[in-house]
């Protein structure tokens, strides 16, 4: 046997792409510890596909009391100091937990007044304070580690003073020299609260306080506008997305701001953990599926889960289904409008989600009135998630308006046609049916009507009940469908690289 040579480097980290970034991940949830939505499942999936494009990822987020045992037990002590970060001088304690898993280090920011709620946001008189003290503490973290990553990228309002506080207050400091990315999951939170309070938690330079970085009117201060103006390089999670939020509709008051600051605009689409989602190997279906058996096992899980939620079991049913938080911005209303004409006694609905409690309830009186037919599972449920991608052939996702989305990616890994209206990341990652090509993923609509989803979700039912075999081909192209981290995270690692070269 031939001898090894000690100092050659593995064959695969030959291949992997050069040079080798480091990159500081900051933002207030990542999945599996803490999940409200999409940025929890970006939190998790874009650094671990940053690791296969050669980046070192340290990802930074508070230490939440609601973390699961399991994990709070497997983090290990890395060290406590004492930060100033209020106008009066009052300095508070901050702690480093760490735990490293797949490839990536994950740094939880430690400190009971903060973080002993349970859930990650409570209300703004609380939230302001807590990621006031967040943003500031990730930085110090990073040189009291004494680890400089080459780019600090920092996700949504409650991550967004991270560059201010950076250049306002880190100069001369090892962080100061990273470059700063601030990415946008959802313009609609912007942490905007009145100047008094944020000049207190955060005492930056009353300079900071105009209309080109912290103000937002005469009484108050916006986080998210002030890491527009500092971050290096702003993303979204779309392209769409960012053409969108430059317009008076979609800009939720910053607009203009972001017209202003459009050279540094890049929209880079999100992506999927496609093993996390994966349909062949997901222990919680009734019937794990690839493209060769999908169509017979998508049935199989589609009775097991009639027979669990109480619906009608009969896998001839063209089963629709819903998950989501539930807020205007989903576009609820416009399902709630038409339910009614939905169910035809063929169809049935299965919606997942919590939220507004008109909509809560509206649900709960939609599976009343449809026995049945409607099954609504008000709560918070991520096995019943999995579950619902598998059974259902459909998926609703009208939104009002959708920064990226990742339902419909991840309903069409599980071979489920997505119904979205064509606005942010859903105009980008659903290539509309067209009948005469036989080619597309989904059902789409434009204008935000009721009328035009009951018109997208009948053609959907046509071909599904007129032409099954179209339909079925159309199941296995969208499992076929490249929806994961790869490209996305290659485009990401040429912006660190374009940033630091
Ligand atoms: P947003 O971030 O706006 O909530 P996304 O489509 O980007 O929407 O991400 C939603 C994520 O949250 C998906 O992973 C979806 O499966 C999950 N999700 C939403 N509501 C629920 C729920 N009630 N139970 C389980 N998972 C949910």
């Amino acid at each position: 046997m031939a001898a090894r040579n000690p100092k050659a480097a593995p064959a695969v980290e030959e291949n992997l792409p050069q040079p080798r970034r480091s990159v500081a991940f900051i933002g207030s949830e990542c999945y599996p510890f803490v999940k409200t939505g999409g940025l929890g499942d970006v939190m998790y999936a874009l650094p671990k596909a940053l690791v296969k494009q050669n980046c070192d990822v340290r990802v930074i987020i508070p230490r939440y009391k609601c973390i699961p045992e399991k994990y709070q037990e497997k983090m290990v002590y890395r060290g406590a100091f004492s930060m100033d970060l209020c106008a009066d001088g009052k300095s508070f304690y901050v702690g480093i937990m760490e735990y490293v898993w797949d490839g990536v280090v994950y740094d939880f920011i430690d400190n009971d007044e903060f973080f002993s709620w349970g859930n990650p946001y409570t209300n703004l008189v609380d939230d302001i304070p807590k990621f006031c003290y967040f943003a500031k503490a990730s930085l110090a973290a990073l040189n009291y580690l004494n680890w400089t990553p080459d780019i600090i990228h920092c996700h949504d309002w409650q991550a967004a003073l991270v560059p201010v506080f950076q250049q306002a207050m880190f100069g001369g400091t090892p962080v100061a020299g990273a470059k700063s990315i601030l990415t946008i999951h959802n313009l609609r939170f912007q942490g905007i609260y009145n100047v008094e309070t944020l000049k207190y938690w955060t005492n930056l330079p009353d300079a900071l306080f105009d209309y080109a970085v912290l103000k937002q009117n005469w009484v108050d201060a916006n986080m998210l506008k002030a890491g527009l103006s500092y971050a290096s390089i702003i993303t979204t999670v779309s392209d769409t997305y960012a053409g969108e939020i430059q317009t008076p509709f979609y800009g939720d008051g910053l607009d203009a701001h972001l017209r202003f600051h459009n050279r540094k605009l890049r929209g880079i689409v999100n992506g999927i953990d496609v093993e996390q989602w994966n349909p062949a190997t997901d222990a919680l279906l009734s019937a794990n599926y690839s493209e060769k058996d999908a169509v017979a096992k998508k049935r199989e899980n589609k009775l097991a889960l009639q027979r669990e939620l109480g619906l009608e079991e009969n896998a001839d049913k063209m089963v629709l289904g819903l998950i989501s938080r539930l807020t205007d911005q989903k576009g609820l209303d416009l399902v709630n409008a038409i339910i009614p004409n939905v169910i035809d006694g063929n169809t049935q609905v299965i919606v997942l989600g919590t939220g507004d409690r008109k909509y809560e309830d509206s649900f709960r009186y939609y599976e009343n009135a449809y026995k049945g037919s409607v099954c609504s599972c008000i709560m918070y449920d991520e096995a019943r998630a999995h579950k619902i991608y598998a059974a259902s052939d459909a998926m609703l996702v009208p939104s009002l308006f959708e920064p990226c989305g990742l339902t419909q990616l991840i309903a069409m890994r599980y071979g489920t046609v997505p119904i979205v209206r064509e606005t942010g990341g859903l105009k980008d990652t659903v290539q509309p049916y067209n009948e005469f090509t036989n080619e597309g993923n989904g059902f789409t609509f434009d204008r935000y009507e009721q009328g035009l989803l009951l018109d997208a979700i009948n053609r959907a039912k046509t071909l599904y009940f007129t032409d099954r075999a179209r339909w079925d081909e159309m199941v296995i192209r969208d499992l076929r469908k490249d929806v994961s981290w790869d490209s996305s995270a290659k485009k990401y690692r040429d912006l660190y690289v374009e940033l630091k070269p």
